[in-house]
């Protein structure tokens, strides 16, 4: 008999995973704000009969003993993130800080009720593990780990224990969007800030324009950058550049992108001109336009490249600012940079220029570096280092996360792929992704574990439309209760 008749059939499963995650839902969980869920998780695990644990920075763990006659098997940790991100409707009046996402079941989806986010990201792989423990599948020696700010450049995470993952030789990560796929390897981050002081002067020129570029998709600085999108921030550093080869432009203003973690759909210049140049900047801006269409084709068909007078400035910045700031926007690098060597078809190190902007007086050039494999990582950061130095930047703030490049054999994904054979009749699909995961910053902890991550289906993730379809989770379910069994 297969573990979703032994656990009750499909809709008994469903019914028990949804009145777990609604317990988990009923309360704001957002990154950061964690401490009443956290709370309610110690409550649950210990009518679990568990005696669970919180550390400072609101993580929660607990050790759930072997069935009895399986207590030397290998020690498994199921891992989940406890926050979300919490996306209010616009004009609904939803609070994050205040009022509980609220779950609701439709045409055989899990979704919210249309104010905000779900936050079935990672509640309801969270919510499976609860309610099989209830279930009495037999295991081996459990360790349970509920982490907080995960959406937030997995800090939660990072703070965990070293002992709360020693001695220990699984984990299983329940923070995917895919049921039937298992991640084997998931990439490292650097969040880089470069920064200059700005020195301005008043400007030499007589007439002044804004020049911007507008209408790109943007997209994920991750999960997007292969999809040969325009980086707007790095083609205004081009056209920039390109001007000041024909013309004395002086710089007054540049702002484009908005965070590390988007790809620049737009961006801006303020730049000040010889008297009767003008005309040709609008000429050069058409011409630019132009080029980008043809080189970026049907992928980035709204793309707007425009001129327009503006008043003069009282000051612009000088000109080794100037050159330095277009200078490093060009030589960052930006786009795919090496292909996973196990997983051709996933990105393995990437970069993305993902802002670049005055505050305080200060140029910022902001990047994100992305690699599973530490060589690749050390080649990027050598080389940004390297070239803000040329340019008189220096890092000025930096945020990394290590990356997670898997192995190749791993017991613990032949354990699933086989169980969900046996479970499903359907082969598991093993990839890697190309963004954070948790298991790349726990798993340096404890180099001796072997990691996946599988969750059940969730669409939109993080956004007003998140939902799961209620068909996945009898087969998630199955998945985990085979996998428990067989480890
Ligand atoms: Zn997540």
């Amino acid at each position: 008999m297969g573990w979703i008749e032994r656990l009750g059939g499909p809709e008994g499963v469903i019914a028990g995973i949804l009145a777990e995650f609604r317990a988990l839902s009923a309360r704001p969980h957002s990154s950061g704000h964690e401490a009443e869920e956290g709370a309610y998780l110690l409550a649950r695990l210990e009518r679990l009969g568990l005696s669970p644990r919180r550390d400072g920075a609101g993580n929660v763990t607990a050790l759930v003993p072997a069935t009895p006659g399986r207590e030397g098997r290998p020690v498994l940790i199921l891992q989940g993130h406890m926050d979300m991100v919490c996306t209010p409707a616009a004009g609904s009046g939803f609070d994050p800080r205040t009022d509980a996402p609220v779950p609701v079941v439709e045409g055989g989806y899990l979704r919210s009720d249309g104010r905000s986010s779900l936050g079935a990201d990672n509640n309801l792989g969270n919510a499976v593990v609860l309610w099989l423990l209830e279930q009495g599948v037999p295991h081996g020696p459990l360790r349970l780990i509920f982490t907080v700010s995960e959406e937030t450049g997995l800090s939660g995470a990072a703070q965990v224990d070293p002992a709360w993952l020693s001695g220990a030789d699984f984990l299983l990560n329940t923070d995917g969007f895919h049921l039937g796929v298992a991640v084997a390897s998931s990439s490292g981050g650097r969040r880089e800030t470069y920064a200059r002081p700005l020195e301005t002067c008043s400007p030499r020129g007589q007439e002044a324009f804004v020049l911007s570029i507008l209408g790109g998709l943007g997209g994920h600085s991750g999960d997007d950058i292969h999809r040969g999108r325009m980086n707007a921030a790095r083609e205004l550093g081009a056209l920039l550049r390109g001007l000041r080869e024909a013309v004395p432009l002086e710089l007054a203003a540049l702002e484009a992108g908005s965070s590390y973690n988007a790809i620049p759909a737009g961006g801006w210049a303020a730049v000040v001109l010889p008297a009767g140049r003008g005309a040709g900047l609008e000429r050069a801006c058409a011409s630019f336009q132009e080029d980008l269409r043809r080189w970026y084709g049907a992928q980035e068909p709204h793309i707007q490249v425009c001129a327009r007078r503006t008043p003069l400035p009282e000051q612009v910045w000088s000109e080794p600012c100037a050159r330095d700031c277009l200078a490093l926007m060009g030589s960052l690098f930006d786009g795919v940079y090496a292909m996973h060597p196990r997983f051709p078809d996933v990105v393995g190190a990437s970069a993305s220029l993902g802002r670049v902007c005055v505050e305080e007086a200060r140029i910022l050039v902001q990047s994100f570096v992305r690699c599973a494999q530490q060589e690749d990582a050390l080649q990027l950061f050598t080389q940004h280092d390297r070239a803000a130095q040329s340019a008189g930047f220096s890092l000025s703030r930096v945020h990394s996360y290590p990356g997670w490049p898997g192995e190749a054999d791993n017991p613990l994904l032949d354990t699933l792929c086989r169980v969900y054979r046996r479970e499903t009749g359907r082969e598991m699909a093993v990839t890697a992704v190309h963004v954070g995961l948790e298991p790349s910053v726990l798993g340096e902890k404890n180099p001796k574990l072997h990691m996946a991550s599988t969750g059940p289906d969730i669409l939109d993730a993080h956004a007003v439309t998140e939902r799961a379809p209620l068909a996945s989770l009898p087969d998630y379910a199955a998945l985990l209760a085979g996998t428990l069994e067989a480890l």
